[in-house]
Formats: C-alpha cells, sequence, structure tokens
C-alpha cells in the first residue's frame, strides 16, 4: 500500500515575511516523516518524526518559540494517536521539554492514562528520560519582544492578536494503518493553566483505521466546541473523502461557532485533504510520485 503523509504549521494570517520559513519547515518535516514511511516505519513513528521536526525550528509555536502566556511562561499542549487502537497519549501545560509530542507517545505506550497535564507530565517525562531544560532555552528573541509589547500595551489589545502556529501530521502507513500528531504553545498571552484543543482527543487531532485522522489547528476555544477532527471522521466514516470531510469541518466551524482554524486529514483510501477559513494554512504534503508540495 502507498504511504500518505500531509503536516501543517499552522492556520492563520500568515505575515509575507514569514511564508517562506513556514513553507521550508513543512517541507522538511513532511521528507523526514516521509523518509520514516517509506523505511517501513509505522504512521505513529512517522508523526512523531515529522512533529519533533516543526518543534525544533523556532518559526512555529510548538516546542522552541512556543508563545509566552500572560506571566510570561511556556505551557505546551501535545497528544498522538494510533487508528489502529484508538490509543492516545497527550500532555497539556507541560513545560520544560522540547519535544511534548515525544512526551506524548510516552504516556500512550507507558502509562495507564490518555493524558497527563502539568508538573504531573513533566515529572512523568522526566522520569521516563526526556531531557528537562530550563525554559529560557525554548523562548526566542521574538517571542520575548511580543511578550513585553503586549504588557506595555493597554489590556485589552494584547489579547486581540492572533497567530496560530500550532504543528501537526497525519499519516497512513504502507500496512494502512493511520496516526496523528498535534503539537503547540496555545495561544500568545493565554491565561496561565488554559488549555487549547491540541491534546484534547476529538479536538486537536482523531485518528482511527476505520474512517481516517485529523489535526486541527486554529482558535483552539472554537474548535474543542465542534470537536473538530473527530467530527471529519465521522464524515469520512459516513463515505466521504479527505478533501470534502475537511471542507465540511470547516464549513461548520465557521458557521456553527464563528471559529477560525484549518485542519488536514487523510481518509481510509489514503486521500489527502486540508481546508482552513482563515487568511492562510502553512502545509506540505507528499504526492503519490513522492513528490512534496507546499503551501501556505
Ligand atoms: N489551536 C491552538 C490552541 O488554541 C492554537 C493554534 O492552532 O495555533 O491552543
Amino acid at each position: 500500500m502507498t504511504p500518505s503523509l500531509i503536516v501543517h504549521g499552522g492556520a492563520w494570517s500568515i505575515p509575507p515575511h514569514e511564508v517562506e520559513p513556514h513553507i521550508n519547515g513543512c517541507r522538511s518535516a513532511a521528507q523526514t516523516g516521509w523518509e520514516a514511511l517509506i523505511k517501513g516505519g509505522s504512521a505513529l513513528d512517522a508523526v512523531e518524526a515529522a512533529v519533533r521536526v516543526l518543534e525544533d525550528d523556532p518559526t512555529y509555536d510548538a516546542g522552541r518559540g512556543s508563545v509566552l502566556n500572560a506571566d510570561g511562561d511556556i505551557e505546551m499542549d501535545a497528544i498522538i494517536m494510533d487508528g489502529a487502537t484508538l490509543n492516545t497519549g497527550a500532555v497539556a501545560a507541560i513545560q520544560r521539554v522540547q519535544h511534548p509530542v515525544s512526551a506524548a507517545r510516552l504516556v500512550m505506550r507507558h502509562s495507564e492514562h490518555n493524558l497527563l497535564v502539568g508538573a504531573g507530565a513533566e515529572s512523568f517525562a522526566r522520569r521516563m528520560g526526556v531531557p528537562v531544560y530550563p525554559q529560557v532555552n525554548l523562548v526566542t528573541e521574538r517571542e520575548l519582544e511580543k511578550w513585553r509589547a503586549a504588557q506595555a500595551a493597554p489590556p485589552d489589545s494584547a489579547r486581540k492578536e492572533f497567530s496560530h502556529d500550532t504543528v501537526g501530521a497525519v499519516a497512513r502507513d504502507a500496512d494502512g494503518h493511520l496516526a496523528v500528531a498535534t503539537s503547540t504553545g496555545g495561544t500568545f498571552n493565554k491565561l496561565p493553566g488554559r488549555v487549547g484543543d491540541s491534546p484534547l482527543i476529538g479536538s486537536g487531532a482523531y485518528a482511527d483505521d476505520l474512517s481516517g485522522a485529523a489535526s486541527a489547528t486554529g482558535w483552539g476555544e472554537s474548535l474543542m466546541k465542534i470537536v473538530i477532527c473527530k467530527t471529519a471522521c465521522d464524515l469520512m466514516a459516513r463515505g466521504h473523502d479527505a478533501q470534502t470531510a475537511a471542507d465540511a469541518a470547516i464549513k461548520q466551524l465557521g458557521e456553527r461557532v464563528n471559529g477560525l482554524g484549518g485542519i488536514i486529514i487523510i481518509d481510509g483510501r489514503g486521500g489527502i485533504g486540508h481546508a482552513h477559513n482563515t487568511p492562510g494554512m502553512a502545509y506540505a504534503k507528499v504526492l503519490p510520485d513522492g513528490q512534496i508540495s507546499a503551501g501556505c
């Protein structure tokens, strides 16, 4: 079976000078995930590998480069899900790890739980051998400046900024199994303790070999209200292909909750879909001939 892969690097109004880095980062993540798949790796291996590349890239709001919350701290959310078993691992409001997606996979593999948060997630990751760094290693000058400017601005104006650089990957492997992973620093200037859609099963991600797999990005408070990834998978379970499901899920997001965001999808036949109602969404997908097509 020919594998399939798509990654995203967030849906928002990507400024012109950031378009190229966003596309290049997605391209290199897709390349890494694809190499894992063609070497016979599982869909889970591929989505974890692709998302780690995006977490390492300070362009995105995930891992290094994550946005700061109102206290000036980084709190990250991530999820990984296996479409063959529906097994899921997730972390929320985790600090000081560079690869929240790998911490999420460890939760899936080595705990009885689906989701660990905050200090408990960090200490579990540490026990599992995940390197834990001082926060300063994850903070970029760009985000620090943005946060300082927000502190100096009148109270309401800072919260209006909309930048959604969450990352995600969806894959189908040679055995036909699906997997998904999503990782984020959340929304800029969020309240400490805020958890968005990204680590929530069905909202930030969903994968089921019997229907399809999806990763979402955008305004989390709206995405979670329509459980967007499960909604898209339910459409595929009823026979819709990936692109139709993507379009319908984004339409519902806008019409039902006035939400903003984007989604990437692979259906059970390996078909790829993506849609967004934001001005842009960075993505890269591998075409049937192995070429990578990327855009914003
Ligand atoms: N969905 C993420 C959140 O609300 C943000 C994003 O997609 O960039 O936490």
